[in-house]
């Protein structure tokens, strides 16, 4: 392999995460996996295939192309949903190759429906309610509108599913948001019955929803964050910590396993005498003799310019800080303390190394979506292994 850095994705992390998910849904509940921005960082070609070992049937996309390389990778006849974007020709495509999708204005509902009788084959619909979110979904007065065309052209629609999504399951501060949603989603499917519309699949629940408010898993769960081995915040952890406070919690620290590894290696070693700047400008000084090791991963490898001066990666087991700017292709790290390190040896920039570890968390805690953007940022082209 030739590449500088490589992301390893554990299997045993991401069976214990999808066991102990499962645990906390029941059977009654069906997993699905969330995959969109190329699965969260773990690469979609190499997560599909390992997801489906680990028993997993189900993905959720957020675009038409995401739903293709899905399907592409799939090895077992698993189900593809897109949640988002669907343009034109993808409409078609996606109902001929059986991909349900979320349906949530007139011109997608009437474009699916167009689709199915051109192409002789049923569309798999899931209707997406406006529950207080604001962003897609059918309002009431809508849905009034269309479903009647649902129960007439039930031939050709199929109506797989009825679904919304919360505005921020993982702050306690939506608390009253998402109470109000969770009851217009209710109150929707009630009066959705009446009309003769009876969608098999009610889902709702993020991995937040899931794990703080169990009344919003119903019959299926889109399981994203939690299943790579994140908690959505430390709220929703700590809340669900308290709920599931008996003695084996109190003992094992954390339920979820990181899957993902962010590994590199030394590429040069490099001794400097005490007074001298290191890397570009000004942005690092020795005040002693030290010793620095070249590592190549920069902003172009998703390791934010940001971190210069604040970062840290493992080497040897240790925290070795980054020196200076972040480059784009490289940076240096101090390793005046860590006096075994050779070039070729390994560094972790995100995941354990021995009995150390580097979580997304640590790059900063300043922002509460920074598990999700850290990993997305992941350029695509980085090589994913999977291991045991
Ligand atoms: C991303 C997404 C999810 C998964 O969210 P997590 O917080 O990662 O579990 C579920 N549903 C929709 C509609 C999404 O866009």
């Amino acid at each position: 392999m030739f590449s500088p850095c490589q992301i390893e994705l554990s299997e045993a992390a991401l069976r214990q995460n999808i066991r102990f998910l499962e645990a906390q849904i029941g059977s009654g509940t069906r997993f699905c996996s969330v995959i969109k921005g190329n699965a969260y960082g773990h690469g979609i070609e190499t997560f599909v295939p390992l997801a489906e070992r680990c028993g997993v049937r189900r993905f959720a996309v957020f675009s038409g192309d995401e739903a293709l390389r899905a399907q592409r990778s799939l090895t077992q006849t698993s189900d593809v949903l897109v949640m988002g974007d669907l343009d034109g020709p993808a409409i078609e495509w996606a109902v001929e190759s059986g991909i349900g999708f979320y349906v949530f204005d007139r011109g997608r509902l009437d474009a699916a429906e167009a689709a199915a009788r051109r192409v002789g084959r049923r569309a798999r619909v899931h209707l997406e309610v406006e529950t207080g979110l604001h962003r897609t979904g059918f309002d009431r007065a809508e849905l009034r509108r269309v479903v009647r065309r649902l129960v007439e052209a039930a031939d050709v629609l199929s109506v797989d599913g009825v679904t919304t999504h919360y505005a921020g399951a993982e702050s306690v501060g939506n608390y009253l948001r998402i109470q109000h949603q969770l009851a217009a989603f209710r109150e929707t499917v009630t009066w959705l019955r009446a009309e003769g519309v009876t969608p098999p699949l009610r889902h709702t629940a993020c991995s937040a929803a899931a794990l703080t408010y169990p009344e919003t898993r119903m019959d299926l769960v889109r399981f994203g964050i939690a299943h790579y081995g994140f908690w959505p915040s430390q709220e929703t952890r700590m809340h669900w910590a308290l709920r599931n406070d008996d003695e084996s919690n109190r003992r094992s620290a954390d339920p979820l396993r990181r899957v993902m590894r962010l590994k590199s290696r030394v590429m040069a070693v490099k001794h400097v005498p005490r007074g001298e700047f290191v890397g570009y400008g000004t942005a690092y000084l020795t005040t002693r003799r030290q010793t620095f090791a070249a590592v190549p991963v920069g902003y172009f490898h998703g390791f934010a310019r940001s971190l210069s001066n604040l970062g840290h990666v493992l080497v040897c087991g240790r925290r070795a800080p980054v020196a200076g700017l972040v480059n784009m292709n490289m940076m240096m790290v101090d390793v005046t303390d860590i006096p075994a390190v050779q070039s070729g040896d390994e560094v972790v920039i995100i995941g354990r190394q021995k009995r150390a570890e580097i979580t997304v968390a640590s790059f900063s805690d300043m922002t509460r979506f920074l598990n999700y953007e850290v990993l997305v940022r992941l350029p695509s082209d980085i090589p994913r292994v999977v291991v045991a």
